[in-house]
């Protein structure tokens, strides 16, 4: 037997009892060890997440170990993994064109499917990938890592430019971390004074921007007049979006990693005159997963920094509900299971 939370309706953590799965034909069966608690969670719980049905086991950032396989799977038992969490269709315009993160018929486990608030899980041995030497809470947090590192790779960000990461909650310091290891001035903005601080504190990143001020005339004195060349956007808040239209560099690049439920409008002529370059990016690729392991592994990347809260399985469901209230300031909290 094993044991689940189950999210069984907004505001509602329960633990269910159930059959330990079998791992079918190509799939792995991962004991899970650690579990990235993410917005989507948070969200799922609030009620406040669109298209999500309920009950659902949550848990998407997750890392174990694997403890069994099914038909046709080499890949060996007793080795530590972390999960690609997007099960994509393989047969798609998008993801003929290696574009899996925006699969037309994408499956987020966690969301659209159970996901690994739970002691054991069955995957597609395809989205599981064995990495040793990082520890299980530190590769809990790759998926939320990858995400700001896809979407330093739409930016196509290199050491010649000058980044402005708008939002320093955990993708923006995510991304301000891979616009940094690409050798590219980075530059991180929020409303938050703690999330400033704590980003001046933890991260290496070249200067802060107070959301609450001008913003405009402090990247004017931070850039020498010329702005930042790249901007990504991770705040969700559709005026912070439609503002960075004015704040880009000529020639520059917006990223909007942001999904707000809204119409985003700007001005023609601003976007015109610098010949803007706007890119949405959704979620990661494998390629991705890969570039922030790596990075772990060789210390250019920091996951830890980010885990400001953590917490064992049982415990989970009593604690939730505080983390839940920002006032607690949870950057990123991960369940960890022994
Ligand atoms: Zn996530
Ligand atoms: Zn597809």
């Amino acid at each position: 037997m094993m044991k689940s939370i189950v999210c069984q309706q907004p505001g509602e953590l329960k633990f269910l009892k159930s059959e330990k799965p079998q791992p079918k034909a190509g799939e792995v069966l991962l004991k899970i060890r650690a579990i990235g608690v993410c917005g989507t969670d948070i969200h799922a719980y609030g009620g406040n997440q669109p298209f999500f049905s309920y009950p659902r086991v949550l848990g998407h950032e997750l890392s174990g170990e694997i403890v069994d396989t099914g038909e046709g799977v080499e890949l060996p038992v007793g080795k530590p993994a972390y999960v690609i969490p997007y099960l994509e269709c393989g047969i798609c315009v998008a993801c003929r064109a290696g574009k899996t993160n925006c699969c037309t018929n994408i499956e987020v486990i966690g969301v659209h499917r159970d996901g690994g608030m739970c002691e054991y899980l069955c995957l597609p041995a395809s989205h599981v990938v064995i990495t040793e030497g990082v520890p299980f809470d530190q590769l809990a947090v790759v998926e939320c890592l990858a995400i700001g590192a896809h979407a330093v790779r739409r930016g196509n960000i290199s050491k010649d430019d000058t980044v402005m990461v708008l939002g320093a909650g955990p993708i923006g310091l995510g991304a301000a971390q891979f616009a940094k290891i690409t050798g590219a001035k980075t530059f991180i903005a929020d409303v938050n004074d703690g999330r400033l601080s704590f980003a001046k504190r933890e991260m290496n990143i070249d200067a802060v921007v107070d959301c609450k001020g001008d913003v405009k005339a402090q990247l004017e004195t931070l850039t020498g007049g010329e702005y930042p060349t790249v901007i990504i956007d991770c705040t969700g808040n559709p005026k912070a979006m439609e503002s960075t239209f004015g704040w880009l560099a000529h020639g520059g690049t917006l990223v909007f990693v942001s999904v707000v439920n809204a119409d985003i409008s700007f001005n023609d002529p601003e976007f015109h005159k610098r010949e803007t370059t706007l890119k949405g990016s959704r979620n990661a690729t494998k390629e991705d997963f890969e570039h922030v392991v790596a990075c772990l592994s060789n210390g250019s990347a920091k996951s830890t920094c980010m885990v400001t809260h953590k917490t064992d399985f049982d415990a989970f469901p009593e604690v939730f509900p505080e983390w839940v209230k920002p006032e607690t300031g949870v950057v990123k909290a991960v369940i960890e299971i022994n």
